[in-house]
């Protein structure tokens, strides 16, 4: 049978369990020029609370009764395609379930003996591609400047501290918690951590960024943006790469200290990581060349069983796990 999750009404806030329903199938069968793939990892994404919200954004909602939208990795295991044998590992966006039928579209082949499977939803995924292009092409540092992040221990913004790192720049991370900030600090390189939920921000923010900052990368949105429009330098970068402080809320916290903007000559600019699809080979070669030199360490936090989905997916917004939340299906 195929285990699915679908999404079984919209939810108002945070998601409750009954968002979303277990269902179950037979596994589905193949034609000619198909592949079955058995999903072995699903990627858990802050964009999954938009994806569910009746909104136009870059992707339309999911459905209702849909199978709920997710990156994945999985095996092929039934083939009538040429181009995908059995055995073979293929990425792609998919869905919160244990087999899927495709024609190959979009799926791209991954290489288990290269790296950890979860690897491929993280640093070497989506993940990293938008630390990639969010840092390198928005935020454009240059040695000697400095970057705040938040959403520090997290995903993306791990990853953003260390590729500020990689460039030369003096890198300061906002995450919440002791064990989140020693880690930035004294496994991934960061200079200087920010607990958003125990200390003034404003205060930490002056005492580790004493030149101002240059590149504020915003995964969090709501007050720690405001608080960082304060801090900026002429002519900053603000990467609005997202707002999760603000996907449950009923209305949109924006940013009054905006005027910032101009005194500073800065630049708030956001940007869609699938924007940037013909450039993925770069981005992929230089994350995993990175990663080899061992300049990046990325972590995955894995949970297991499909049926644990949603449990899963609060860890994003109440902040218990670290690094890359991936959930094993198979
Ligand atoms: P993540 O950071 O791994 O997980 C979310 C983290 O956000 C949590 O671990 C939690 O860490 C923090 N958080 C939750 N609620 C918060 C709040 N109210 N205030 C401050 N921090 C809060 O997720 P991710 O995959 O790396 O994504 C990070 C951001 O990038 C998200 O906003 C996501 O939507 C965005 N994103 C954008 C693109 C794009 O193309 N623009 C692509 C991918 C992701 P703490 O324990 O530190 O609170």
């Amino acid at each position: 049978m195929n285990k699915r999750i679908l999404l079984a009404k919209r939810p108002e806030g945070l998601p409750e369990e009954s968002t979303w329903q277990l269902d179950e199938r037979p596994v589905p069968t193949i034609k000619k020029g198909e592949v079955l793939i058995k999903t072995e990892y699903v990627s858990i994404d802050p964009a999954m609370r938009g994806w569910i919200t009746d909104k136009e954004s870059y992707l339309p909602p999911v459905p209702i009764g849909a199978v709920m939208r997710a990156a994945c990795v999985g095996k092929v295991i039934e083939s009538k395609n040429p181009n995908m044998k059995v055995g073979d590992h293929f990425a792609g966006l998919s869905g919160v379930h244990q087999y899927v039928v495709t024609n190959g579209q979009n799926w791209v082949q991954v290489h288990p003996d290269r790296a950890p499977l979860p690897k491929y939803l993280s640093v070497l995924g989506l993940t990293g591609r938008t630390a990639y292009f969010g840092l390198l092409d928005i935020g454009q540092p240059k040695e000697g400047e400095t970057v705040l992040v938040s959403g520090a221990a997290g995903a993306v913004g791990s990853l953003v501290g260390q590729i500020g790192k990689i460039k030369g720049c003096r890198v300061v991370g906002i995450a919440g918690g002791k064990e989140k900030c020693s880690y930035i600090v004294n496994e991934l390189g960061f200079d200087g951590a920010i607990d958003y939920k125990n200390e003034d921000i404003r205060t930490r923010i002056n005492e580790l960024c004493p030149d101002g900052i240059d590149i504020y990368f915003d995964n969090v949105g709501g007050d720690i943006l405001d608080t960082a429009l304060t801090h900026i330098n002429r002519n900053a970068r603000i990467v609005i790469c997202g707002a999760i402080s603000q996907y449950n809320s009923k209305k949109f916290k924006g940013p009054s200290n905006y005027y910032r903007l101009l005194t500073e000559r800065a630049r708030m600019e956001g940007f869609v990581v699938i924007d940037y699809a013909k450039d993925y080979g770069t981005a992929y070669q230089h994350l995993g060349k990175w990663l080899m030199e061992e300049k990046l360490k990325s972590k995955e936090f894995i949970v297991e069983g499909i049926e644990n989905f949603h449990s899963a997916f609060l860890r994003l917004f109440s902040g218990k796990k670290l690094g890359k939340l991936v959930l094993k299906v198979s």
